[in-house]
Protein backbone atom coordinates (compact mmCIF):
# COMPACT_ATOMS: atom_id res chain seq x y z
CA UNK A 1 0.00 0.00 0.00
CA UNK A 2 0.75 3.53 -0.70
CA UNK A 3 1.95 5.26 2.18
CA UNK A 4 1.46 9.24 2.64
CA UNK A 5 3.16 11.14 5.65
CA UNK A 6 0.74 14.42 5.64
CA UNK A 7 1.45 15.45 9.26
CA UNK A 8 4.13 17.80 9.02
CA UNK A 9 2.97 20.39 11.18
CA UNK A 10 3.29 17.19 13.99
CA UNK A 11 6.77 16.58 13.10
CA UNK A 12 8.98 16.25 10.15
CA UNK A 13 11.34 13.67 9.10
CA UNK A 14 14.90 13.78 9.79
CA UNK A 15 16.57 15.25 6.38
CA UNK A 16 19.53 12.74 5.22
CA UNK A 17 21.36 15.75 5.18
CA UNK A 18 21.14 16.76 8.55
CA UNK A 19 21.54 13.06 9.98
CA UNK A 20 25.22 12.92 7.73
CA UNK A 21 25.97 16.42 9.95
CA UNK A 22 24.97 15.23 13.14
CA UNK A 23 26.49 11.51 13.16
CA UNK A 24 30.21 12.62 13.88
CA UNK A 25 28.73 14.14 17.24
CA UNK A 26 27.38 11.00 17.82
CA UNK A 27 30.16 8.96 17.92
CA UNK A 28 33.82 10.58 17.84
CA UNK A 29 32.94 14.08 18.50
CA UNK A 30 31.26 12.90 22.15
CA UNK A 31 32.95 15.66 24.80
CA UNK A 32 31.17 18.20 26.92
CA UNK A 33 31.01 21.19 25.28
CA UNK A 34 31.86 22.98 28.70
CA UNK A 35 35.03 21.35 28.91
CA UNK A 36 38.10 22.94 28.13
CA UNK A 37 39.94 19.97 26.40
CA UNK A 38 40.59 19.21 22.70
CA UNK A 39 37.17 16.84 23.33
CA UNK A 40 35.19 19.25 24.70
CA UNK A 41 36.56 22.44 22.27
CA UNK A 42 35.61 19.72 19.03
CA UNK A 43 31.53 19.73 20.57
CA UNK A 44 32.17 23.47 21.08
CA UNK A 45 33.06 24.16 17.21
CA UNK A 46 29.86 21.97 16.31
CA UNK A 47 27.23 24.48 18.56
CA UNK A 48 29.16 27.75 17.69
CA UNK A 49 28.49 26.92 13.60
CA UNK A 50 25.04 25.63 14.18
CA UNK A 51 24.49 29.38 16.48
CA UNK A 52 26.14 31.47 13.13
CA UNK A 53 23.52 29.38 10.99
CA UNK A 54 20.55 29.99 12.81
CA UNK A 55 21.35 33.73 13.11
CA UNK A 56 22.03 33.89 9.66
CA UNK A 57 18.90 31.83 9.15
CA UNK A 58 16.91 34.76 10.90
CA UNK A 59 19.36 37.61 10.49
CA UNK A 60 19.97 37.86 14.41
CA UNK A 61 23.66 37.99 15.95
CA UNK A 62 25.09 34.74 17.18
CA UNK A 63 24.84 36.16 21.22
CA UNK A 64 21.01 36.62 20.40
CA UNK A 65 20.70 32.63 20.07
CA UNK A 66 20.22 30.30 23.04
CA UNK A 67 19.51 26.91 22.25
CA UNK A 68 17.05 25.06 24.41
CA UNK A 69 15.30 21.76 24.71
CA UNK A 70 12.29 22.37 22.46
CA UNK A 71 9.74 25.13 20.94
CA UNK A 72 7.94 24.63 24.74
CA UNK A 73 10.88 25.45 26.12
CA UNK A 74 11.30 28.57 24.18
CA UNK A 75 7.94 29.45 24.81
CA UNK A 76 7.43 28.85 29.15
CA UNK A 77 11.31 30.95 29.07
CA UNK A 78 9.92 33.65 27.90
CA UNK A 79 6.36 33.65 29.68
CA UNK A 80 7.99 32.97 33.09
CA UNK A 81 11.18 34.94 32.48
CA UNK A 82 9.03 37.94 31.22
CA UNK A 83 6.56 37.92 34.74
CA UNK A 84 9.93 37.32 36.96
CA UNK A 85 11.98 39.30 35.42
CA UNK A 86 9.61 42.93 34.64
CA UNK A 87 7.34 42.18 37.60
CA UNK A 88 8.11 45.59 38.91
CA UNK A 89 7.08 47.05 35.68
CA UNK A 90 3.53 45.45 35.45
CA UNK A 91 1.89 42.39 35.65
CA UNK A 92 0.30 41.99 32.59
CA UNK A 93 0.76 39.88 29.32
CA UNK A 94 -1.61 39.90 26.30
CA UNK A 95 -1.64 36.99 23.76
CA UNK A 96 -4.32 35.00 21.20
CA UNK A 97 -7.07 32.65 22.13
CA UNK A 98 -5.62 30.44 19.19
CA UNK A 99 -1.94 30.09 20.62
CA UNK A 100 -0.27 26.81 21.01
CA UNK A 101 -0.83 25.23 24.15
CA UNK A 102 2.95 25.84 25.37
CA UNK A 103 1.68 29.69 25.20
CA UNK A 104 -1.97 29.50 26.85
CA UNK A 105 -0.92 26.83 29.30
CA UNK A 106 2.49 28.86 30.96
CA UNK A 107 -0.58 31.77 30.71
CA UNK A 108 -3.30 29.90 32.70
CA UNK A 109 -0.25 29.00 35.31
CA UNK A 110 1.08 32.85 35.70
CA UNK A 111 -2.79 33.75 36.10
CA UNK A 112 -2.68 31.43 38.68
CA UNK A 113 0.19 33.18 40.16
CA UNK A 114 -1.93 36.60 39.82
CA UNK A 115 -0.73 37.89 36.67
CA UNK A 116 -3.36 39.20 34.31
CA UNK A 117 -3.67 37.68 30.71
CA UNK A 118 -5.73 39.28 27.71
CA UNK A 119 -6.31 36.72 25.11
CA UNK A 120 -7.35 38.77 22.17
CA UNK A 121 -10.13 36.87 19.93
CA UNK A 122 -9.38 36.10 16.18
CA UNK A 123 -11.64 36.71 13.32
CA UNK A 124 -13.27 33.95 11.21
CA UNK A 125 -10.18 33.46 9.23
CA UNK A 126 -7.66 33.38 12.66
CA UNK A 127 -6.37 36.18 11.84
CA UNK A 128 -5.68 39.56 14.85
CA UNK A 129 -5.13 42.96 13.86
CA UNK A 130 -2.62 45.54 15.03
CA UNK A 131 -5.11 47.66 16.22
CA UNK A 132 -6.81 44.85 18.68
CA UNK A 133 -3.08 45.02 20.61
CA UNK A 134 -3.10 48.77 20.36
CA UNK A 135 -6.68 48.84 22.14
CA UNK A 136 -5.06 46.10 24.71
CA UNK A 137 -2.05 47.34 25.48
CA UNK A 138 -1.48 49.15 28.99
CA UNK A 139 0.63 51.30 31.48
CA UNK A 140 0.96 47.24 32.96
CA UNK A 141 1.39 45.62 30.27
CA UNK A 142 4.73 43.52 30.06
CA UNK A 143 4.67 41.09 26.84
CA UNK A 144 2.73 40.93 23.63
CA UNK A 145 2.97 37.57 22.91
CA UNK A 146 1.47 36.33 19.01
CA UNK A 147 2.23 32.93 17.14
CA UNK A 148 4.04 33.92 13.79
CA UNK A 149 1.62 31.12 11.63
CA UNK A 150 -0.82 28.70 13.30
CA UNK A 151 -0.20 24.90 14.18
CA UNK A 152 -3.77 24.12 12.78
CA UNK A 153 -4.87 26.00 10.35
CA UNK A 154 -1.52 27.63 9.04
CA UNK A 155 -2.49 31.20 9.45
CA UNK A 156 -0.26 33.90 9.23
CA UNK A 157 -0.05 36.58 11.72
CA UNK A 158 0.63 40.27 10.80
CA UNK A 159 3.91 40.08 13.08
CA UNK A 160 6.03 43.07 11.44
CA UNK A 161 2.95 45.57 12.69
CA UNK A 162 2.03 43.79 15.55
CA UNK A 163 5.75 44.40 16.92
CA UNK A 164 5.58 48.25 15.66
CA UNK A 165 2.74 48.32 17.39
CA UNK A 166 4.23 47.29 20.83
CA UNK A 167 7.54 49.01 20.18
CA UNK A 168 4.97 52.44 20.02
CA UNK A 169 4.32 51.98 23.52
CA UNK A 170 7.76 50.56 24.68
CA UNK A 171 6.04 46.45 25.42
CA UNK A 172 8.43 43.66 24.37
CA UNK A 173 6.96 40.97 21.50
CA UNK A 174 7.71 37.45 21.38
CA UNK A 175 6.67 35.43 18.85
CA UNK A 176 6.38 31.56 18.77
CA UNK A 177 7.50 30.82 15.35
CA UNK A 178 7.62 26.73 15.54
CA UNK A 179 5.37 26.92 12.67
CA UNK A 180 6.85 29.26 10.80
CA UNK A 181 10.67 29.04 10.43
CA UNK A 182 11.51 26.92 7.60
CA UNK A 183 8.09 28.27 5.74
CA UNK A 184 8.17 31.94 5.59
CA UNK A 185 11.10 34.52 5.44
CA UNK A 186 11.33 35.71 9.46
CA UNK A 187 13.84 38.75 9.31
CA UNK A 188 14.20 39.46 13.34
CA UNK A 189 15.76 43.10 12.46
CA UNK A 190 13.47 43.81 9.64
CA UNK A 191 10.24 42.61 11.59
CA UNK A 192 11.23 44.20 15.22
CA UNK A 193 11.07 40.96 16.60
CA UNK A 194 12.03 40.92 20.03
CA UNK A 195 12.24 37.50 21.14
CA UNK A 196 11.52 33.97 18.69
CA UNK A 197 11.21 30.54 19.56
CA UNK A 198 11.46 27.81 17.38
CA UNK A 199 11.97 24.03 17.06
CA UNK A 200 14.17 21.37 14.77
CA UNK A 201 11.89 18.88 14.32
CA UNK A 202 9.27 20.77 12.51
CA UNK A 203 11.96 21.59 9.63
CA UNK A 204 12.76 18.33 8.74
CA UNK A 205 15.65 19.19 11.70
CA UNK A 206 15.75 16.30 15.25
CA UNK A 207 13.37 16.31 17.95
CA UNK A 208 14.19 17.50 21.07
CA UNK A 209 16.30 20.85 20.30
CA UNK A 210 14.97 24.65 19.97
CA UNK A 211 16.07 27.87 19.94
CA UNK A 212 15.38 31.22 21.64
CA UNK A 213 16.17 33.98 19.91
CA UNK A 214 16.28 37.36 22.68
CA UNK A 215 17.29 40.48 21.17
CA UNK A 216 20.66 41.66 22.32
CA UNK A 217 19.80 43.99 25.92
CA UNK A 218 17.34 41.28 27.17
CA UNK A 219 18.69 39.30 29.32
CA UNK A 220 15.50 36.59 30.79
CA UNK A 221 16.43 34.48 33.88
CA UNK A 222 17.13 30.70 32.63
CA UNK A 223 14.22 28.83 32.66
CA UNK A 224 16.27 25.51 34.05
CA UNK A 225 18.26 25.93 36.64
CA UNK A 226 21.88 24.93 36.81
CA UNK A 227 25.08 25.14 35.59
CA UNK A 228 26.39 28.51 33.45
CA UNK A 229 26.02 26.60 29.80
CA UNK A 230 24.67 29.14 27.07
CA UNK A 231 26.11 32.14 29.07
CA UNK A 232 24.00 31.23 32.27
CA UNK A 233 21.07 31.47 29.78
CA UNK A 234 19.57 27.83 29.82
CA UNK A 235 21.55 25.62 32.59
CA UNK A 236 22.05 21.57 31.03
CA UNK A 237 25.03 20.09 28.92
CA UNK A 238 24.61 21.20 25.45
CA UNK A 239 22.56 18.51 23.40
CA UNK A 240 25.44 18.65 20.71
CA UNK A 241 24.50 16.51 18.10
CA UNK A 242 20.99 18.08 18.30
CA UNK A 243 21.82 21.65 18.15
CA UNK A 244 24.00 20.74 15.06
CA UNK A 245 21.53 19.08 13.41
CA UNK A 246 19.20 22.25 14.08
CA UNK A 247 22.12 24.67 12.28
CA UNK A 248 22.33 22.13 9.56
CA UNK A 249 18.45 22.01 9.21
CA UNK A 250 17.61 25.55 9.06
CA UNK A 251 20.74 26.46 6.91
CA UNK A 252 19.33 23.93 4.49
CA UNK A 253 15.15 25.09 4.94
CA UNK A 254 16.01 28.43 4.08
CA UNK A 255 18.90 27.90 1.35
CA UNK A 256 15.60 26.22 -0.48
CA UNK A 257 12.75 28.06 0.86
CA UNK A 258 11.63 30.30 -2.26
CA UNK A 259 11.52 27.02 -4.82
CA UNK A 260 10.25 24.59 -1.94
CA UNK A 261 7.43 27.06 -0.75
CA UNK A 262 6.26 27.45 -4.40
CA UNK A 263 5.94 23.58 -5.12
CA UNK A 264 4.01 23.45 -2.22
CA UNK A 265 1.83 26.43 -2.86
CA UNK A 266 0.98 24.54 -6.13
CA UNK A 267 0.67 21.28 -4.08
CA UNK A 268 -1.61 22.84 -1.36
CA UNK A 269 -3.57 24.59 -3.41
CA UNK A 270 -4.08 21.77 -6.31
CA UNK A 271 -5.36 19.59 -2.66
CA UNK A 272 -7.96 22.61 -1.77
CA UNK A 273 -9.41 23.02 -5.33
CA UNK A 274 -9.51 18.90 -5.23
CA UNK A 275 -10.96 18.51 -2.28
CA UNK A 276 -13.50 21.20 -2.72
CA UNK A 277 -14.80 20.09 -5.99
CA UNK A 278 -15.08 16.12 -5.17
CA UNK A 279 -16.27 16.63 -1.42
CA UNK A 280 -19.86 18.63 -1.04
CA UNK A 281 -20.31 21.42 1.98
CA UNK A 282 -16.87 21.16 3.37
CA UNK A 283 -15.53 24.27 4.71
CA UNK A 284 -12.01 25.59 4.46
CA UNK A 285 -10.41 26.87 7.97
CA UNK A 286 -7.96 29.02 8.12
CA UNK A 287 -7.24 32.03 5.19
CA UNK A 288 -6.90 30.80 1.94
CA UNK A 289 -3.89 33.23 1.01
CA UNK A 290 -2.34 34.20 4.13
CA UNK A 291 -1.79 30.69 5.02
CA UNK A 292 1.52 28.48 5.35
CA UNK A 293 2.58 26.61 2.20
CA UNK A 294 1.91 22.89 3.53
CA UNK A 295 -0.83 23.57 5.27
CA UNK A 296 -4.85 22.07 4.51
CA UNK A 297 -7.43 22.37 7.41
CA UNK A 298 -10.56 21.34 6.08
CA UNK A 299 -14.22 20.76 8.10
CA UNK A 300 -15.89 17.69 6.18
CA UNK A 301 -19.61 18.71 7.50
CA UNK A 302 -21.91 15.68 9.02
CA UNK A 303 -18.73 12.99 9.95
CA UNK A 304 -16.25 13.20 12.72
CA UNK A 305 -12.27 13.86 12.49
CA UNK A 306 -11.43 10.91 14.17
CA UNK A 307 -13.41 8.54 11.84
CA UNK A 308 -12.01 10.44 8.80
CA UNK A 309 -8.31 9.91 10.15
CA UNK A 310 -8.72 6.10 11.23
CA UNK A 311 -9.82 5.72 7.89
CA UNK A 312 -7.44 7.68 5.99
CA UNK A 313 -4.87 5.78 8.06
CA UNK A 314 -6.08 2.10 6.90
CA UNK A 315 -5.26 3.83 3.45
CA UNK A 316 -1.44 4.51 4.46
CA UNK A 317 -2.25 8.19 4.78
CA UNK A 318 -1.14 10.00 7.89
CA UNK A 319 -3.15 13.58 8.85
CA UNK A 320 -3.97 14.85 11.84
CA UNK A 321 -7.66 16.32 13.28
CA UNK A 322 -8.40 19.32 14.64
CA UNK A 323 -10.27 17.86 17.58
CA UNK A 324 -8.08 16.97 20.56
CA UNK A 325 -10.42 13.32 20.89
CA UNK A 326 -6.86 11.40 20.98
CA UNK A 327 -5.69 13.15 23.80
CA UNK A 328 -8.31 12.07 25.83
CA UNK A 329 -10.81 14.98 25.53
CA UNK A 330 -13.91 15.32 23.85
CA UNK A 331 -13.58 18.89 23.33
CA UNK A 332 -13.07 20.51 19.90
CA UNK A 333 -9.72 22.70 19.01
CA UNK A 334 -9.75 25.61 20.74
CA UNK A 335 -8.74 27.00 17.43
CA UNK A 336 -11.86 25.64 15.19
CA UNK A 337 -13.42 27.21 18.31
CA UNK A 338 -12.40 30.71 18.47
CA UNK A 339 -12.83 30.84 13.95
CA UNK A 340 -16.36 30.50 15.64
CA UNK A 341 -17.03 26.63 14.38
CA UNK A 342 -20.18 25.31 15.93
CA UNK A 343 -18.78 22.14 17.92
CA UNK A 344 -20.26 19.63 15.57
CA UNK A 345 -18.41 20.87 12.38
CA UNK A 346 -15.23 21.21 14.38
CA UNK A 347 -15.47 17.79 15.33
CA UNK A 348 -15.38 17.15 11.82
CA UNK A 349 -12.11 18.61 10.68
CA UNK A 350 -9.06 17.23 8.81
CA UNK A 351 -5.72 18.75 8.90
CA UNK A 352 -3.03 17.71 5.97
CA UNK A 353 0.36 19.42 5.74
CA UNK A 354 3.07 18.85 3.73
CA UNK A 355 6.32 18.29 3.70
CA UNK A 356 9.64 18.83 1.70
CA UNK A 357 9.70 15.06 0.41
CA UNK A 358 5.43 15.74 -0.42
CA UNK A 359 5.35 14.49 -4.44
CA UNK A 360 2.29 15.33 -6.81
CA UNK A 361 1.49 11.51 -6.42
CA UNK A 362 0.82 11.82 -3.09
CA UNK A 363 -1.73 14.60 -3.73
CA UNK A 364 -3.13 12.82 -6.33
CA UNK A 365 -3.65 9.73 -3.96
CA UNK A 366 -5.40 11.35 -1.44
CA UNK A 367 -7.33 13.01 -3.22
CA UNK A 368 -8.76 9.66 -4.81
CA UNK A 369 -9.11 8.36 -1.15
CA UNK A 370 -10.52 10.54 0.80
CA UNK A 371 -13.51 11.68 -1.14
CA UNK A 372 -14.75 7.90 -0.93
CA UNK A 373 -13.38 8.04 2.65
CA UNK A 374 -16.37 11.03 3.01
CA UNK A 375 -18.84 9.01 0.76
CA UNK A 376 -18.32 6.20 3.11
CA UNK A 377 -18.51 7.85 6.45
CA UNK A 378 -21.50 10.14 5.50
CA UNK A 379 -23.71 7.12 4.29
CA UNK A 380 -23.38 5.95 7.96
CA UNK A 381 -23.47 9.49 9.27
CA UNK A 382 -27.64 9.89 11.23
CA UNK A 383 -26.90 13.57 10.79
CA UNK A 384 -25.61 13.15 7.29
CA UNK A 385 -28.62 14.72 4.96
CA UNK A 386 -30.20 12.66 2.42
CA UNK A 387 -28.93 13.62 -0.70
CA UNK A 388 -25.48 14.79 0.42
CA UNK A 389 -22.12 12.38 -0.10
N1 LIG B 1 4.39 26.16 19.25
C1 LIG B 1 3.77 25.74 18.15
C2 LIG B 1 3.06 26.70 17.28
C3 LIG B 1 3.81 24.38 17.81
O1 LIG B 1 3.19 23.95 16.71
C4 LIG B 1 4.51 23.48 18.66
C5 LIG B 1 4.53 22.04 18.36
O2 LIG B 1 3.60 21.49 17.79
C6 LIG B 1 5.16 24.00 19.79
C7 LIG B 1 5.06 25.34 20.07
C8 LIG B 1 5.93 23.11 20.71
O3 LIG B 1 7.14 22.72 20.13
P1 LIG B 1 7.94 21.46 20.72
O4 LIG B 1 7.26 20.25 20.19
O5 LIG B 1 9.32 21.59 20.16
O6 LIG B 1 7.91 21.58 22.19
Amino acid sequence: MRKVYLDNAATTALSPRVLEKMTPYLTGIYGNASSPHSFGQAARAGVEHAREQVAKAINAEPGEIVFTGCGTESDDTVLFGAAERYAKKGDHIITTNVEHHAILHACAALEKRGLRVTYLPVDKDGLITPEQVRDAITDKTILVSVMAANNEIGTIMPIKEIASVCHERGVLFHTDAVQAIGHIPIDVKAMGIDMLSMSAHKFHGPKGVGVLYERKGIRLPSYIIGGEQEKGRRAGTENVAGIVGLGEAIELATANMEETSKRMIMLRDKLIAGIEASIPEVKLNGHRTKRLPNNVNFSIKYIEGESILLMLDMNGIAASSGSACTSGSLDPSHVLLALGLTHEVAHGSVRLTLGDDTTEEDIDYVLDVLPKVAHRLRAMSPICPAGVK
